[in-house]
């Protein structure tokens, strides 16, 4: 997959995780228009199987993300286990494990994935897909 379709797989995964999120941060309730909101990776982005799943993200305001989910990594371990589910959260353990080697057709596969979670979300993601590919310049 090349640079150009990483980073707008980056910005539908981010949008699509805090429409999910109902466009609150997931830990202190704080909405989006209070407190912007950052989509955290559970499993560090670094992990390509898992870089763009939806299982992977939790919104968190500013402060939740930066003092506290990267402050006490156990505490937000438990805290996501619950919010999630230990099926859930076993299920993503276990894609971590997979082997994955990307290719072109995995940007169709997630993108569509992922505008179907800004859809549930109740947002659409073409405007989000509009401002990456606008910045791309
Ligand atoms: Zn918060």
């Amino acid at each position: 997959m090349t640079r150009r379709l990483i980073k707008i797989l980056d910005g539908l995964w981010r949008e699509a995780i805090k429409l999910q999120a109902g466009n609150k941060c997931e830990f202190c309730g704080a909405p989006r228009h209070i407190k912007p909101l950052h989509a955290h990776h559970v499993i560090p982005r670094t992990n390509y199987r898992v870089r763009w799943e939806p299982l992977n993200g939790v919104a968190l305001c500013y402060r939740c993300h930066m003092h506290w989910a990267h402050k006490d990594a156990t505490a937000f371990t438990a805290w996501f286990k619950q919010l999630v589910g230990s099926a859930r959260y076993r299920r993503l353990q276990k894609m971590r494990q997979e082997y994955y080697d990307s290719t072109i057709r995995d940007f169709s596969y997630y993108k569509g994935k992922l505008k179907n979670v800004g859809l549930r979300g109740g947002g659409n993601l073409g405007a989000a897909l509009a401002t990456i590919r606008g910045t791309r310049r």
